[in-house]
């Protein structure tokens, strides 16, 4: 038979993760104690964890330390409240708290010269072990006369009460060059009495009652008042606040980021989908399309990658299993919203979860906007977004399809209703102004993807994209699907200045899209079939009104032969939904200089041009008309996010983003199916910094020098008669959830 080797002897450990906590007195050796028993576990193949939890007691002061030991690495870096195991190093600290937190069935660990039976009755509970290790150490000569030091001599006991053979202190006691103190561990080893608990029915766990209250640096025995109080001096104290993580600050749909990232990152996906439901109600949709800017000003951008912000929403969108609530109001206000777009959809989400009754006037005969008729089903499969739609509808939200909204019955909607909302999107397509461009092979490329929404097309040769949004890449992705030999697209600046998404121009490219940037076509000639399509090259010209240097024809060009031109160079955002003496405030409409009830929202107000864009404007509409003000001003646009300067990055082990699970289709032709399968898991969130949100890490309580910062009910308190104004728990803090403020007299 093979013999164990140190390794297999992890088997012998049940219960991982495990929690110890060491009590003893400075000078007795119980933080190395802890070290030692992180040591050992380490020698087992284990990951370990250890500190220390002391001020600056003086020798015989009460000293804590801890150890946690798990098969997976730790990142809780919280003190230990639960032990399993607890050591304790002289029989004189078994005050009322030291048994906090541990529960019946742990191991009692006592150093006391008592046997067994002095404590009869006692500590029946748990699994309760002495011996004598002060006169063993003593005799073997560890310390010196007046301090024994007990800490190997007590490991020895602790071996023994896991079932570790002596064989592998041996080894542990080698690698850590203590192998003087071997035979003192051995006696102990030989001489520990064990008990094993009495009561084996499940008790009532002993309730977690708060962490010991903030004891005066100068405590030793027992809890007597310091006489060392801060006075007067200390001009300053630390104060627990939150402040803007900037992946929030970002969201321009208004999302809680840290607050939904964070609960999953606790595993809490009923709070991730009830934080998120209270901003966004297209979660499967933005999962999916959003350009995230909250991934752009994401502080862990700056360490090792940004956390991928989008993909988790997407998650949370697609697993959400509860419907956002509505609220109960006594005298509910009758919104009208037109158009049915993110904007709109965005807007009477909000009113009907505020108990007010919407209505929504569609033009089309489907809601969902640009996301049902444009966004192309390899990117927006329609039942994801049906699942959205289906939630928001499920609030009593009714929709009046197929019903156009016009000039007249804007001014007829006002009178009817408390308010309305207008979403109506982006006007008509831009067009290049050319010859040969009403020809029958150049076509507007949203009138395209809409087409093959409704039933996939069959094109072959060479298709040419004019644009650089996301509608010219959705357009040559789409072209390929429908079985295109060959897909350009043509940009007339930059290709770093094509303002569609980063990641969906990699894709179009991985796809085999062709990216000619600095062209751009000056004329179209009919060729049989196909069509001849002048380009011409493109020059960097005088900067325009965006301070953006402006594309100019040259004299250089090039003809190229194409089956299909598609044609996507935006949307203006001009309407004429306004009846005759009506004008447009901001977004607020006014006939003459009395303010309406009326507010525009989405691309038709704001020009953005994104989803997460028209949900925050349709939001901000619908508080507007509820509390008909001009314009909405939330909080966290204004306040300053944490920077990355404030995040201390040398607390977080570095780890590489959890990347999208990306398929690349072997052939295109006539395959619709999604490309981006985003995440596998939640495992992405605890890479969050969580910026500016205290995680109740202990790490301040833990490092303030005094000893005066305690925890309690999930909060912490400073005790400000002892506080010497230090700041060290500030510095210490990863995360920006502390700040110095000044102390008031
Ligand atoms: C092809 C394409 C791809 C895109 N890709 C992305 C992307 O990946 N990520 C992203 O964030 N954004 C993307 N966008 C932009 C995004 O879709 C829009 O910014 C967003 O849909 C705007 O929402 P909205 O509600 O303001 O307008 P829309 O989505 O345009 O909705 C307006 C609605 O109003 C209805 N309507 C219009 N007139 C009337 C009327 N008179 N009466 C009643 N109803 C009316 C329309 O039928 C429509 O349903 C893309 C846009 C396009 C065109
Ligand atoms: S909506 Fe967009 S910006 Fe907002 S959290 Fe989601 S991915 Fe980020
Ligand atoms: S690390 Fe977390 S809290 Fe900080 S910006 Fe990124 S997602 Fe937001
Ligand atoms: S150190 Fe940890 S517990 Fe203290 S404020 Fe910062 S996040 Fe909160």
């Amino acid at each position: 038979m093979q013999a164990k080797t140190t390794m297999d002897h992890a088997d012998l450990i049940p219960d991982l993760p495990l929690e110890v906590r060491v009590h003893g007195r400075g000078g007795q050796g119980g933080v190395t104690c802890a070290k030692l028993i992180a040591g050992l576990f380490s020698q087992l193949g284990l990951h370990v964890q250890t500190f220390g939890d002391y001020g600056s007691e003086r020798a015989g002061a009460p000293v804590q330390a801890y150890a946690r030991i798990d098969r997976a690495p730790i990142r809780n870096a919280n003190k230990v409240y639960r032990p399993g195991h607890l050591l304790v190093l002289d029989e004189a600290l078994l005050g009322p708290h030291i048994l906090e937190g541990v529960e019946p069935g742990a191991l009692l660990l006592l150093n006391t010269p008592q046997p067994l039976a002095h404590f009869a009755g006692r500590f029946d509970r748990y699994r309760f072990a002495v011996l004598d290790a002060t006169a063993i150490a003593r005799e073997h000569g560890i310390g010196s006369a007046s301090v024994v030091i007990i800490n190997t001599t007590i490991l020895g006991a602790y071996a023994r009460i896991l079932g570790l053979p002596l064989k592998v202190l041996d080894e542990a006691y080698a690698h850590l060059g203590l192998a003087s103190d071997l035979p003192a561990a051995e006696a102990a080893f030989a001489t520990v009495e064990i008990a094993e608990p009495r009561e084996t029915a499940p008790a009532a766990p002993t309730p977690h009652a708060a962490p010991p209250p903030v004891m005066p640096i100068l405590q030793h025995r027992a809890d007597t008042p310091a006489s060392l109080k801060t006075g007067n001096w200390s001009s300053q104290i630390p104060a627990y606040v939150e402040s803007p993580a900037p992946c929030n600050h970002a969201c321009p749909a208004g999302n809680d980021v840290v607050g939904f990232v964070q609960a999953l990152a606790k595993g809490d996906s009923a709070k991730a989908a009830a934080l998120l439901f209270e901003t966004q109600p297209l979660p499967s949709v933005c999962g999916r399309v959003c350009p995230a800017p909250c991934m752009n000003a994401c502080n862990r951008a700056a360490f090792d990658g940004a956390v991928n912000i989008r993909s988790l929403e997407r998650l949370v969108g697609d697993s959400a299993t509860a419907t956002p609530t509505r609220e109960d109001v006594l005298h509910p206000q009758h919104i009208a919203v037109v158009g049915g777009g993110p904007a709109g959809l965005s807007a009477a989400y909000q009113l009907a979860r505020a108990g007010h009754l919407a209505t929504i006037y569609e033009a089309g005969p489907q809601l969902g906007g640009v996301l049902a008729t444009g966004i192309p089903a390899f990117r927006l499969p329609p039942e994801m977004l049906q699942r959205d739609l289906e939630r928001i509808l499920a609030l009593g939200i009714k929709a009046r399809l197929s019903t156009p909204i016009r000039k007249a019955d804007l001014a007829t909607l006002t009178k009817d209703h408390d308010g309305v909302v207008v979403a109506v999107g982006f006007g008509a397509s831009k067009s290049l102004g050319i010859a040969g461009e009403n020809l029958g092979n150049v076509e507007q490329g949203l009138a395209f993807l809409a087409r093959v929404k409704e039933m996939p097309e069959i094109l072959s040769g060479t298709v040419i994209v004019v644009g650089g949004g996301n509608t010219a890449i959705d357009c040559a992705r789409t072209a390929l699907r429908c079985g295109a030999d060959k897909v350009k697209l043509v940009y007339r600046r930059a290709k770093k200045d094509m303002p569609a998404i980063a990641e969906e121009i990699a894709e179009a490219e991985r796809e085999g899209v062709m990216v000619m940037a600095h062209r751009q076509p000056i004329a179209i000639h009919e060729r049989g079939a196909l069509a001849d399509v002048v380009l011409a090259e493109m020059e960097a010209g005088p900067a325009d009104a965006s301070g953006r240097r402006r594309p100019v024809v040259t004299a250089r060009t090039a003809t190229l032969t194409a089956s299909k031109i598609l044609l996507a160079l935006g949307q203006g955002n001009e309407h004429d939904l306004l009846p005759a003496g009506w004008s447009l405030r901001g977004a607020r409409a006014y006939h003459g200089e009395q303010a309406l009830p009326v507010y525009f929202a989405g691309d038709c107000a704001e020009g953005e041009g994104t989803v997460t864009h028209a949900i925050g404007s349709g939001r901000k509409a619908a508080a507007a008309i509820l509390t008909r003000t001009h314009a909405v001003v939330l909080a966290k646009d204004v306040a300053l996010p944490v920077a990355p300067g404030q995040i201390r990055f040398d607390a977080f082990p570095v780890a590489a983003p959890h990347a999208d699970r990306l398929i690349h289709p072997a052939a295109f032709a006539g395959d619709f199916s999604e490309t981006n399968l985003g995440l596998a898991d939640a495992a992405e969130a605890s890479r969050c910094f969580s910026c500016g949100h205290c995680t109740l890490c202990d790490t301040c309580l833990i490092s303030c020098p005094e000893g005066v910062i305690a925890q309690r009910g999930g909060h912490y308190r400073v005790d400000p008669e002892y506080c010497k104004g230090c700041g060290m728990c500030v510095a210490e803090c990863p995360r920006a959830g502390i700040e110095m403020q000044e102390k008031r007299v």
